[in-house]
Formats: C-alpha cells, structure tokens, sequence
C-alpha cells in the first residue's frame, strides 16, 4: 500500500472539500500530463460534488493534453493574471497538486508567498519545503501525483464521484508519468488503480492514442535531428546528452511539448546511467536529467543547476549561454563523477 505518513492529513482534506464551495486548484509551471491530469481529475470530481472549481495553470500547457475534460476551463495565469488573482482571492481552499516548492509555480510565486487562502498540497515528489502548504500530502514512491490523487480521493470515500472523464484525466497521468508503465510503476497498487480506471469506462485506447501518437510532422523530424544529429556521449561518465538551439527549434516550427520525453532516448543507450537535455529558451537553458543504476539525478541537478525532481528524473536552468553551459557541464559531470565513484 502507498505509505501516506500521517493519515490525519486525508481527514483534513476530506473535512475541507466537505466545508468548502470555492476551491482553486493549481499544477506546476509548464504543466507535464501528471500535472494537468491531476487538476483536471479533481476538477472533474469537483464539478461532479457541485462544487465552484477553477483550475489555473502558471503557464500554457503543451497541445497533447488538450483533449482532457475541462481543459477549456483552464485559466493561464501569465495571460489572465487579473481574473486569476480574484479568483485566488474569492477563494476558500486552494489545492497545489504534483510540486513540492513555490518556487516550481513561478509567476504565481508572489501571489502565494502573500495569499492565506488554507492550501493543501498532494505531490509525489520527494523533500517537500514547509511554507508550501500548511496539509502536505506527499508520497514520493507513488508513480505520479494522479496515482496519490486516486488513493486519496478513494480514502475520502470520494471515489464514487470519480467521473469517467475525471478517470481519463487521472490515467493519462499515470502513463506519461510512467512511460506507460515502463518506469515507476513496480508496485502492485499502481494496477491495481488502472484497472479500477478501466472499470470506469475510460477509453484506454483513445487516450494513448492522444498522447503518445498524435505528433505533428515537425516534431518527428525535430526528434529525427535530436537523435540523429546532437546527441553526444560522454563514456567516461557513462553519458549521453542532446542540445537544441533556440535556432534549431524555430527551424521545426517548435511548440511547447515538443521535446518531451527526448531526455528518456538517450537514456536507452546501452550502458548509459545519466542523459541530459538542454533546450535554449529566451533568458536562460532550460535542463532535463534522467538516471539510471543509482546514479542521484535530483541530486546532481540541484547541486549545480538549481533543480531538483526524483532520484532517476529531474531537471534545472541554466543563465549561461547554450554553449558555456555545455561546458560547465561536462566538467561538473565529471566532478560528480569522480567524487561519488560513478
Ligand atoms: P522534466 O525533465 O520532465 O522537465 O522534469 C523531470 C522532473 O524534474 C519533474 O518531476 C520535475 O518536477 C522536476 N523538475 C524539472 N525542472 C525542475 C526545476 O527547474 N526545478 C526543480 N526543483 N525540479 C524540476
Ligand atoms: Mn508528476
């Protein structure tokens, strides 16, 4: 069973859905499918409570996701930022769902260091930081938020409110968190909750078909290029790495989402153990890492490029330029390296 160290912290959700009407649900920056599943999973079940529910999103979400139930409703706070505050404002429980720091908000950060709304947070990611949420619900060995998001919905006795399209939202969660039950997913009760999803009615078929094979033409030649073209390996450190320039990404007609998941192929190399993206944006190199056998990509990324995420899957920026942070780090790769014995 997944290990919610302090129960009481699922009675006080329950008591707040219970005693609340306005409720704000809020996933991270860039939301990823676990984060918009997941909001829009509640959402639905909110909606289905009868309950005055707004979802509203840092920043723009990537296309794939925008089959799921509810995403019409979503508001972007970096274009709605007037209307979104109220709504924060006017509310009575705000509900912060797959992070674990305001900082992974980022332009709604002020607002929150401010607003005292009660907020609870539900997040699988490990080394949660107290002024997040005063209820902190965090279970860094389940799969995605959506898997967490389920299990405590269901210890709520909420479970019956679980719509179909609130399930399709919290699936699709699960399989991009996941790789499709490639990674993150040997315990038995990540099953056991899909099959409880499919008892639900949900379209498995359609929703893989949404995610994972709806590419636009541009982003399967910009793969082509990424694997074909940039990918480099560093054998020493049992690496690989890709590196898109910003001139790059125009050339294929980029959109958000489009790199996604292209940090896991260099991983597939054999004898690899660590792969890093690095994606040129307009002021600073956005930073992917992903690990396996052992090697701390969380801990990596937050010792030198200000991130953090899960043991085997994180990321970080960079201010440096595209090219200097290439240097910077292959030296601090070996640094790491040869200090930790990898
Ligand atoms: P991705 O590489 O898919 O963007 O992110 C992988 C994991 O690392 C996710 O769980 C995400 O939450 C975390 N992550 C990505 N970027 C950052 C970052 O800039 N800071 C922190 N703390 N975590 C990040
Ligand atoms: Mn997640």
């Amino acid at each position: 069973m997944m290990n919610i160290s302090d129960q009481s912290q699922v009675e006080i959700f329950k008591n707040y859905i219970n005693n609340t009407q306005k409720i704000v649900i809020v996933p991270h920056n860039n939301p990823d499918g676990d984060a918009l599943g997941a909001s829009l999973g509640l959402y639905n079940t909110l909606v289905e409570l009868g309950k005055k529910v707004s979802v509203i999103s840092p920043n723009e979400f990537p296309d794939f996701l925008n089959w799921m139930h509810g995403v019409n409703d979503v508001l972007i706070f970096d274009k709605q930022q007037k209307v979104a505050t109220e709504i924060i404002e006017d509310s009575e429980l705000v509900i912060f769902l797959d992070f674990n720091a305001l900082s992974r908000i980022k332009v709604m950060q002020p607002l929150f260091e401010k607003d005292e709304t009660p907020r609870i947070m539900i997040d699988h990611h490990p080394f949660p930081e107290a002024q997040t949420a005063e209820v902190q619900i965090s279970v860094p060995e389940a799969s995605s938020t959506c898997e967490l998001l389920f299990h405590v919905l269901s210890l709520s006795g909420l479970k019956s409110s679980i719509t179909t399209k609130a399930a399709e939202c919290i699936y699709a969660g699960i399989m991009t968190d996941t790789g499709s039950l490639n990674y993150n997913s040997s315990r038995p009760q990540t099953y056991h909750i899909v099959a409880e999803l499919l008892e639900m009615g949900i379209d498995k078929e359609n929703i893989h078909q949404m995610l994972f094979h709806n590419n636009s033409f541009d982003r399967m030649r910009l793969l082509g290029h990424a694997l074909g073209v940039k990918m480099q390996r560093l054998p020493e450190q049992k690496a690989a790495y890709i590196d898109l320039s910003k001139e790059e990404l125009q050339q294929f007609n980029f959109k958000p989402g489009d790199t996604e998941g292209f940090v896991n192929q260099a991983l597939w190399i054999e004898g690899v153990q660590v792969s890093a993206m690095f994606t040129e944006k307009n002021n600073m190199v956005k930073i992917s890492f992903r690990s396996r056998n052992g090697f701390p990509a969380n801990a990596f990324s937050e010792k030198y490029f200000g991130g953090g995420g899960h043991f085997n899957a994180a990321g970080g920026e960079s201010k440096l330029s595209l090219e200097e942070t290439l240097k910077r780090f292959k030296l601090v790769l070996k640094e790491f390296c040869d200090e930790n014995g990898f």
